[in-house]
Protein backbone atom coordinates (compact mmCIF):
# COMPACT_ATOMS: atom_id res chain seq x y z
CA UNK A 1 0.00 0.00 0.00
CA UNK A 2 1.09 3.29 -0.24
CA UNK A 3 0.01 6.62 0.37
CA UNK A 4 0.71 10.02 0.21
CA UNK A 5 0.91 12.58 3.08
CA UNK A 6 1.71 16.03 3.90
CA UNK A 7 3.17 17.49 6.78
CA UNK A 8 -0.09 17.05 8.44
CA UNK A 9 -0.34 13.39 7.95
CA UNK A 10 3.08 13.01 9.22
CA UNK A 11 1.60 14.73 12.24
CA UNK A 12 -1.54 12.32 12.35
CA UNK A 13 1.16 9.38 11.96
CA UNK A 14 2.60 10.26 14.80
CA UNK A 15 -0.55 10.97 16.93
CA UNK A 16 -1.90 7.52 15.92
CA UNK A 17 1.08 5.66 17.24
CA UNK A 18 0.68 7.95 20.09
CA UNK A 19 -2.75 7.06 20.87
CA UNK A 20 -1.58 3.47 20.46
CA UNK A 21 1.03 3.80 23.46
CA UNK A 22 3.44 3.71 21.81
CA UNK A 23 7.15 5.98 22.70
CA UNK A 24 7.44 7.75 18.89
CA UNK A 25 11.55 9.10 18.46
CA UNK A 26 12.89 10.40 16.12
CA UNK A 27 14.97 13.16 14.99
CA UNK A 28 15.41 16.70 16.66
CA UNK A 29 17.46 19.53 16.73
CA UNK A 30 19.26 19.58 20.24
CA UNK A 31 22.85 20.48 21.53
CA UNK A 32 23.92 22.05 17.91
CA UNK A 33 23.90 18.22 16.27
CA UNK A 34 20.42 16.42 15.31
CA UNK A 35 19.73 13.79 17.87
CA UNK A 36 17.07 11.41 18.81
CA UNK A 37 14.55 11.76 21.01
CA UNK A 38 10.63 11.67 22.03
CA UNK A 39 8.26 13.07 19.79
CA UNK A 40 5.07 14.75 20.70
CA UNK A 41 4.06 16.05 17.15
CA UNK A 42 5.89 16.69 13.82
CA UNK A 43 7.06 20.26 14.82
CA UNK A 44 9.64 18.82 16.93
CA UNK A 45 11.22 17.02 14.23
CA UNK A 46 14.37 19.35 12.14
CA UNK A 47 12.55 20.72 9.68
CA UNK A 48 15.09 23.06 7.71
CA UNK A 49 18.11 21.54 9.44
CA UNK A 50 21.19 19.72 7.58
CA UNK A 51 24.38 18.80 8.53
CA UNK A 52 27.68 19.52 7.43
CA UNK A 53 30.35 16.88 7.70
CA UNK A 54 33.64 15.78 7.69
CA UNK A 55 36.51 13.59 9.17
CA UNK A 56 36.52 14.72 12.73
CA UNK A 57 33.92 17.35 11.83
CA UNK A 58 29.90 17.96 12.25
CA UNK A 59 28.19 20.99 12.25
CA UNK A 60 24.58 21.52 11.43
CA UNK A 61 23.36 24.03 9.20
CA UNK A 62 20.67 25.64 8.11
CA UNK A 63 18.78 24.16 4.56
CA UNK A 64 17.34 25.78 1.98
CA UNK A 65 14.50 24.12 2.26
CA UNK A 66 11.94 22.78 5.29
CA UNK A 67 12.45 18.77 4.80
CA UNK A 68 12.52 17.49 7.87
CA UNK A 69 14.79 13.92 6.98
CA UNK A 70 17.23 16.36 5.51
CA UNK A 71 20.36 15.13 7.41
CA UNK A 72 22.77 11.89 7.51
CA UNK A 73 23.53 10.18 10.78
CA UNK A 74 23.76 12.03 13.77
CA UNK A 75 25.81 11.14 16.69
CA UNK A 76 23.13 9.30 18.40
CA UNK A 77 22.27 6.05 16.47
CA UNK A 78 19.04 4.00 17.33
CA UNK A 79 21.59 1.94 19.94
CA UNK A 80 21.12 3.88 23.02
CA UNK A 81 17.39 2.57 22.76
CA UNK A 82 17.77 -1.02 22.24
CA UNK A 83 20.59 -1.15 24.49
CA UNK A 84 20.86 0.87 26.90
CA UNK A 85 24.54 2.95 27.73
CA UNK A 86 24.04 1.54 31.56
CA UNK A 87 21.74 -0.29 32.92
CA UNK A 88 21.14 -1.62 36.58
CA UNK A 89 20.96 -5.33 37.07
CA UNK A 90 20.07 -5.93 40.30
CA UNK A 91 20.50 -3.86 43.75
CA UNK A 92 20.47 -4.13 47.03
CA UNK A 93 19.53 -1.57 50.64
CA UNK A 94 21.78 -3.95 52.73
CA UNK A 95 18.45 -6.32 53.61
CA UNK A 96 17.17 -7.73 50.04
CA UNK A 97 18.47 -8.17 46.81
CA UNK A 98 16.22 -6.78 43.97
CA UNK A 99 16.63 -8.18 40.34
CA UNK A 100 15.62 -5.47 38.06
CA UNK A 101 12.90 -5.89 35.73
CA UNK A 102 13.43 -4.34 32.17
CA UNK A 103 10.27 -2.08 31.21
CA UNK A 104 11.60 -0.96 27.52
CA UNK A 105 8.29 1.09 26.52
CA UNK A 106 7.07 0.52 23.20
CA UNK A 107 8.88 2.27 20.84
CA UNK A 108 8.25 3.19 17.54
CA UNK A 109 11.68 4.32 15.43
CA UNK A 110 10.72 7.20 12.92
CA UNK A 111 13.49 8.46 10.36
CA UNK A 112 15.22 5.64 10.67
CA UNK A 113 17.83 5.53 7.44
CA UNK A 114 18.91 2.98 5.57
CA UNK A 115 22.20 1.85 7.36
CA UNK A 116 20.63 2.08 11.05
CA UNK A 117 17.68 -0.16 9.78
CA UNK A 118 20.53 -2.78 9.08
CA UNK A 119 22.62 -1.84 12.18
CA UNK A 120 19.00 -2.40 14.03
CA UNK A 121 18.77 -5.89 12.84
CA UNK A 122 22.52 -6.06 13.36
CA UNK A 123 22.65 -5.48 17.04
CA UNK A 124 19.26 -6.90 17.89
CA UNK A 125 20.78 -10.58 16.82
CA UNK A 126 23.02 -9.95 19.93
CA UNK A 127 20.73 -8.02 22.50
CA UNK A 128 17.54 -8.87 21.40
CA UNK A 129 14.79 -7.72 22.94
CA UNK A 130 10.97 -6.87 21.87
CA UNK A 131 11.07 -5.36 18.43
CA UNK A 132 10.14 -1.46 17.44
CA UNK A 133 7.92 -0.54 14.96
CA UNK A 134 9.81 1.07 12.37
CA UNK A 135 9.34 4.27 10.31
CA UNK A 136 11.91 4.29 7.69
CA UNK A 137 13.22 7.59 6.16
CA UNK A 138 14.23 6.78 2.79
CA UNK A 139 17.85 8.31 2.02
CA UNK A 140 17.80 10.80 -0.47
CA UNK A 141 20.58 12.96 0.31
CA UNK A 142 23.47 10.75 1.69
CA UNK A 143 26.34 12.94 3.75
CA UNK A 144 29.67 13.19 3.19
CA UNK A 145 30.95 10.19 5.09
CA UNK A 146 28.12 7.78 4.18
CA UNK A 147 29.17 4.73 2.40
CA UNK A 148 26.26 2.57 2.60
CA UNK A 149 25.90 1.99 -0.48
CA UNK A 150 29.57 -0.05 -0.67
CA UNK A 151 28.30 -2.28 2.22
CA UNK A 152 24.92 -3.20 0.89
CA UNK A 153 23.13 -1.68 3.38
CA UNK A 154 20.99 1.39 1.53
CA UNK A 155 20.36 3.66 0.59
CA UNK A 156 16.99 1.98 0.17
CA UNK A 157 16.09 0.40 2.91
CA UNK A 158 16.05 -2.95 3.00
CA UNK A 159 13.26 -5.22 5.27
CA UNK A 160 12.73 -4.74 8.61
CA UNK A 161 10.39 -1.68 8.36
CA UNK A 162 6.93 -1.16 8.95
CA UNK A 163 6.59 1.99 6.75
CA UNK A 164 8.71 3.72 4.32
CA UNK A 165 8.87 7.24 3.86
CA UNK A 166 10.35 9.28 1.07
CA UNK A 167 10.64 12.66 1.64
CA UNK A 168 9.98 15.40 -1.56
CA UNK A 169 9.94 18.85 -2.10
CA UNK A 170 8.79 20.43 -5.46
CA UNK A 171 6.54 22.57 -6.93
CA UNK A 172 3.86 19.92 -5.94
CA UNK A 173 4.33 20.52 -2.15
CA UNK A 174 6.15 19.12 0.72
CA UNK A 175 5.01 15.86 0.69
CA UNK A 176 6.13 11.81 1.77
CA UNK A 177 5.70 8.60 0.07
CA UNK A 178 4.80 6.50 2.50
CA UNK A 179 5.22 2.91 1.56
CA UNK A 180 3.85 -0.07 3.95
CA UNK A 181 6.47 -3.28 4.37
CA UNK A 182 4.41 -4.93 6.85
CA UNK A 183 0.34 -5.68 7.90
CA UNK A 184 1.03 -3.25 10.98
CA UNK A 185 2.75 -0.77 8.61
CA UNK A 186 -0.44 -1.14 6.35
CA UNK A 187 -2.56 -1.07 9.20
CA UNK A 188 -1.47 2.49 10.27
CA UNK A 189 -1.48 3.65 6.82
CA UNK A 190 -5.58 2.82 7.00
CA UNK A 191 -5.38 5.42 9.64
CA UNK A 192 -4.33 8.36 7.90
CA UNK A 193 -5.03 11.50 6.13
CA UNK A 194 -3.72 11.32 2.84
CA UNK A 195 -4.47 10.60 -0.43
CA UNK A 196 -3.17 7.05 -2.65
CA UNK A 197 0.18 7.16 -4.57
CA UNK A 198 0.42 7.38 -8.15
CA UNK A 199 2.56 6.08 -10.42
CA UNK A 200 4.24 9.12 -10.60
CA UNK A 201 5.03 9.58 -6.90
CA UNK A 202 6.29 6.25 -6.36
CA UNK A 203 8.61 6.64 -9.71
CA UNK A 204 10.13 10.20 -8.32
CA UNK A 205 10.70 8.43 -5.49
CA UNK A 206 12.57 5.53 -6.37
CA UNK A 207 14.58 7.63 -8.90
CA UNK A 208 15.69 10.58 -5.58
CA UNK A 209 16.70 7.28 -3.66
CA UNK A 210 18.69 5.64 -6.91
CA UNK A 211 20.20 9.03 -7.47
CA UNK A 212 21.26 9.10 -3.59
CA UNK A 213 23.37 5.83 -4.25
CA UNK A 214 25.54 7.78 -6.62
CA UNK A 215 26.44 10.36 -4.60
CA UNK A 216 27.94 8.38 -1.16
CA UNK A 217 30.94 10.82 -0.38
CA UNK A 218 32.87 7.50 0.87
CA UNK A 219 33.16 3.70 -0.70
CA UNK A 220 35.02 1.02 1.10
CA UNK A 221 37.89 -0.94 -1.47
CA UNK A 222 35.62 -3.14 -3.20
CA UNK A 223 37.67 -6.49 -1.89
CA UNK A 224 36.71 -8.95 0.26
CA UNK A 225 36.70 -7.14 3.57
CA UNK A 226 36.98 -10.56 5.41
CA UNK A 227 40.12 -11.78 3.59
CA UNK A 228 41.70 -8.36 3.58
CA UNK A 229 41.79 -7.99 7.32
CA UNK A 230 42.77 -11.97 7.70
CA UNK A 231 46.35 -11.05 5.68
CA UNK A 232 47.09 -8.23 7.62
CA UNK A 233 47.28 -9.00 10.82
CA UNK A 234 50.82 -8.19 11.04
CA UNK A 235 50.74 -5.58 8.91
CA UNK A 236 53.23 -2.58 9.89
CA UNK A 237 50.09 -0.54 8.98
CA UNK A 238 48.23 -0.98 12.48
CA UNK A 239 51.68 1.85 13.87
CA UNK A 240 50.93 4.13 11.21
CA UNK A 241 46.97 4.01 12.32
CA UNK A 242 48.12 4.10 16.11
CA UNK A 243 50.17 7.40 15.49
CA UNK A 244 47.08 9.08 14.99
CA UNK A 245 44.82 7.09 17.15
CA UNK A 246 43.91 8.34 20.87
CA UNK A 247 42.83 5.18 22.07
CA UNK A 248 39.55 7.58 22.97
CA UNK A 249 36.42 4.94 21.96
CA UNK A 250 34.66 7.58 20.49
CA UNK A 251 34.20 5.02 17.14
CA UNK A 252 33.01 2.60 19.08
CA UNK A 253 30.44 4.36 21.35
CA UNK A 254 28.85 6.22 18.32
CA UNK A 255 29.11 2.90 16.05
CA UNK A 256 25.42 1.46 15.74
CA UNK A 257 26.81 -2.07 15.94
CA UNK A 258 29.22 -2.10 18.52
CA UNK A 259 27.47 -4.10 21.48
CA UNK A 260 30.32 -4.58 23.54
CA UNK A 261 29.42 -4.08 27.58
CA UNK A 262 31.04 -3.92 31.30
CA UNK A 263 29.39 -4.94 34.49
CA UNK A 264 30.62 -3.26 37.20
CA UNK A 265 29.11 -3.19 41.43
CA UNK A 266 29.52 0.04 43.32
CA UNK A 267 28.49 0.12 46.71
CA UNK A 268 27.60 3.71 48.97
CA UNK A 269 28.29 4.58 52.84
CA UNK A 270 24.56 3.55 53.22
CA UNK A 271 24.97 -0.01 52.53
CA UNK A 272 23.28 0.08 49.34
CA UNK A 273 24.60 -1.76 46.49
CA UNK A 274 24.85 -1.48 42.86
CA UNK A 275 25.34 -4.42 39.92
CA UNK A 276 25.15 -2.30 36.45
CA UNK A 277 26.10 -3.38 33.30
CA UNK A 278 27.59 -0.41 30.78
CA UNK A 279 28.94 0.20 26.94
CA UNK A 280 32.12 -1.00 27.42
CA UNK A 281 34.81 -0.30 24.13
CA UNK A 282 37.53 -2.65 22.71
CA UNK A 283 40.02 0.73 23.05
CA UNK A 284 39.79 0.62 27.10
CA UNK A 285 43.24 -0.87 28.20
CA UNK A 286 41.18 -2.84 30.59
CA UNK A 287 38.77 -4.47 28.44
CA UNK A 288 41.03 -7.33 27.46
CA UNK A 289 42.20 -8.04 31.22
CA UNK A 290 42.94 -11.82 31.93
CA UNK A 291 44.08 -13.00 34.39
CA UNK A 292 47.00 -10.51 35.32
CA UNK A 293 47.33 -8.38 32.54
CA UNK A 294 45.94 -6.67 29.39
CA UNK A 295 46.52 -8.62 26.44
CA UNK A 296 45.61 -5.52 23.65
CA UNK A 297 48.28 -3.24 25.40
CA UNK A 298 49.40 -1.33 22.13
CA UNK A 299 47.03 1.18 20.50
CA UNK A 300 47.62 -0.82 17.24
CA UNK A 301 46.68 -4.09 18.87
CA UNK A 302 43.54 -2.41 19.72
CA UNK A 303 42.64 -0.67 16.11
CA UNK A 304 43.31 -3.59 14.74
CA UNK A 305 41.36 -5.59 16.87
CA UNK A 306 38.20 -3.26 16.25
CA UNK A 307 38.69 -3.09 12.68
CA UNK A 308 39.03 -6.66 12.32
CA UNK A 309 36.21 -7.71 14.37
CA UNK A 310 34.11 -5.01 12.38
CA UNK A 311 34.42 -5.69 8.85
CA UNK A 312 36.28 -9.74 9.04
CA UNK A 313 35.41 -11.75 12.12
CA UNK A 314 31.68 -10.25 12.05
CA UNK A 315 31.50 -12.49 9.49
CA UNK A 316 32.22 -15.20 10.96
CA UNK A 317 30.42 -14.56 13.95
CA UNK A 318 26.96 -13.50 12.79
CA UNK A 319 26.88 -14.06 9.41
CA UNK A 320 27.21 -10.44 7.91
CA UNK A 321 29.84 -7.44 8.06
CA UNK A 322 29.03 -5.82 11.60
CA UNK A 323 29.39 -2.23 9.52
CA UNK A 324 26.44 -0.69 7.85
CA UNK A 325 28.41 2.59 5.93
CA UNK A 326 26.96 5.06 8.07
CA UNK A 327 30.35 7.16 8.45
CA UNK A 328 29.35 8.17 12.46
CA UNK A 329 33.09 6.59 13.60
CA UNK A 330 34.75 8.77 10.76
CA UNK A 331 32.75 11.73 11.89
CA UNK A 332 33.68 11.27 15.59
CA UNK A 333 36.86 10.50 15.61
CA UNK A 334 38.99 13.09 17.33
CA UNK A 335 41.72 12.55 14.87
CA UNK A 336 39.68 12.00 11.98
CA UNK A 337 40.75 8.35 11.08
CA UNK A 338 38.75 7.26 8.63
CA UNK A 339 38.04 3.53 8.40
CA UNK A 340 37.42 4.00 4.48
CA UNK A 341 40.88 5.03 4.31
CA UNK A 342 42.60 2.49 6.73
CA UNK A 343 40.67 -0.18 4.70
CA UNK A 344 41.98 1.53 1.11
CA UNK A 345 45.24 1.69 2.37
CA UNK A 346 45.55 -2.09 3.37
CA UNK A 347 43.76 -3.16 0.08
CA UNK A 348 46.99 -1.09 -1.65
CA UNK A 349 49.22 -3.27 -0.31
CA UNK A 350 47.82 -6.68 -0.04
CA UNK A 351 47.52 -9.06 -2.63
CA UNK A 352 44.72 -11.45 -2.51
CA UNK A 353 44.12 -14.71 -3.60
CA UNK A 354 41.99 -14.67 -6.46
CA UNK A 355 42.76 -11.37 -7.74
S1 LIG B 1 32.19 1.07 11.79
FE1 LIG B 1 31.81 3.26 11.49
S2 LIG B 1 30.75 3.42 9.51
FE2 LIG B 1 30.66 1.26 10.16
S3 LIG B 1 28.69 1.06 11.25
FE3 LIG B 1 30.25 1.53 12.82
S4 LIG B 1 30.21 3.78 13.02
FE4 LIG B 1 29.13 3.27 11.11
S1 LIG C 1 39.98 5.63 15.87
FE1 LIG C 1 39.50 7.74 16.53
S2 LIG C 1 37.58 7.57 17.71
FE2 LIG C 1 38.46 5.49 17.54
S3 LIG C 1 39.70 5.26 19.43
FE3 LIG C 1 41.09 6.04 17.81
S4 LIG C 1 41.05 8.28 18.05
FE4 LIG C 1 39.28 7.49 19.20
Amino acid sequence: MNLVLDLDGLDALIRVLRDDGRVVVGPVLRDNAITLAELDSAADLPGGWGVEIGAGHYRVRKRDDAAVFGHSAGPQSWKRFLHPPRRVLMSSDGNEFRTAQDTAPDYAFLGVRACDLAAIAKLRQVVGGPAPFVIAAQCTEPGELCFCASMGCGPAAGPGYDVALTERIDSGGHRFLAAAGTVEGTRLLDRLPGRAATQEDITLAAQDVDAAAQRMGRAMPEVDLRDLLAANRDSAHWEAVAERCLTCGNCTMVCPTCFCVSVEDTTDLDGNAERSQRWASCFEIDFSYLHGGAVRTSGAARYRQWMTHKLGTWRDQFGTSGCVGCGRCIAWCPAGIDITEEAAALAETTQLGGE
